[in-house]
């Protein structure tokens, strides 16, 4: 008798030229890009350990996508796991941040079968898409000769130059499929939301209190839009967004809370976002810099304490805030 397998919870830790990135560039502080992308590197070449995040809200967020996108992900057999057959990676989280995380998430799995969601396209579905390694893959050692039709060709450069930047990636929470009057009736009655037939962009945030404040904060987010973008952008005219769902799920920090998911759908892109779209790209080029020593003298003082919380830069010292 071997010992049971494992469940492996992937903790990520964001892709390496992504909208945060970019928006600390275009509207935050440009130093803070710099320092956190610095971190990623050397996690990247092995010099530095994978850390969690220094905020521990930030950090209940990330435990707790893993455990739903291992809940969508795994077999039928399987979606029943405990938290003792969990394994974290690329870090380990803290106790606190678990207990939280698990909490809220069995809550979820009670309220949603995975294939409330389905058919499920993809989660964590990275952006440009790794066509050599999964559609392209070689079989028998032959590498295919045929295009890959779900893609479009050179995604690097569809992205880079929808923003008009010099890289962008993207990773997104989960993408399905509606299909059927049955998936939008679904939809309906578990999610209140009205969808239209085709691919349809998912995201979790998992929030203090799922409010109409937290609504309209999402809802008139850039982040959204950046997404749908860049997935257009990697795609041809038959797969593009159809339907943009955040998923707004309270935290379970206490005994005495009741489960809440409160789902909004977002417009797709109007002109107006557009604008927006092309103001962010516009401004991220302009304090751009390739160069770290003149990028870092964009240094925001007014981002230091960001969402009441310091920025870890402050705090481990290694911004000389000015
Ligand atoms: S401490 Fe302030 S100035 Fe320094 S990187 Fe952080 S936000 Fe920017
Ligand atoms: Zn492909």
């Amino acid at each position: 008798m071997g010992h049971p397998r494992k469940i492996i919870v992937n903790l990520g830790s964001g892709t390496p030229w992504g909208q945060s990135f970019w928006r600390k560039i275009a509207f935050g502080c440009a130093r803070q890009g710099l320092l956190n992308r610095q971190q990623h590197e050397l996690v990247r070449l092995g010099k530095r350990e994978p850390a969690r995040p220094s905020d521990i809200r930030l950090e209940t967020g990330n435990v707790g996508h893993g455990f739903v996108e291992t809940y969508l992900t795994i077999t039928k057999k399987r979606r029943n796991f405990k938290l003792n057959e969990c394994v974290f990676r690329p870090w380990e989280p803290s106790p606190a941040a678990v207990d939280v995380a698990w909490r809220t998430f069995q809550a979820f799995r009670l309220a949603y079968r995975p294939e409330v969601f389905g058919p499920i396209v993809g989660t964590e579905y990275l952006l440009p898409f790794p066509c050599k390694e999964v559609c392209l893959k070689a079989k028998r050692g032959q590498p295919r000769k045929r295009k890959c039709k779900l893609h479009l060709p050179d995604q690097e450069v569809q992205l880079a130059n929808t923003f008009g930047l010099p890289y962008f990636t993207a990773a997104i929470d989960l993408i399905t499929k509606v299909s059927t009057a049955a998936d939008i009736r679904r939809y309906k009655k578990m999610f209140d939301v009205k969808v239209v037939k085709g691919l349809t962009m998912h995201d979790w945030k998992f929030v203090k209190s799922a409010s109409r404040w937290t609504a309209e904060k999402y809802y008139n987010d850039i982040q959204p839009r950046i997404y749908e973008r860049a997935w257009n952008a990697c795609h041809p005219a038959d797969r593009q967004i159809a339907n943009v769902l955040f998923h707004l799920i309270e935290k379970l920090d206490n005994d005495n809370k009741e489960f809440l998911m409160y789902t909004i759908r977002i417009p797709t892109i109007r002109p107006v976002d557009l604008a927006q779209i092309e103001l962010f790209g516009e401004r991220a080029i302009f304090n751009w810099d390739p160069d770290p020593r003149i990028l870092a003298r964009n240094a925001n003082i007014e981002r230091c304490n960001d969402w009441n919380r310091p920025c870890e830069f402050q705090v481990d010292g290694s911004c000389p805030r000015c």
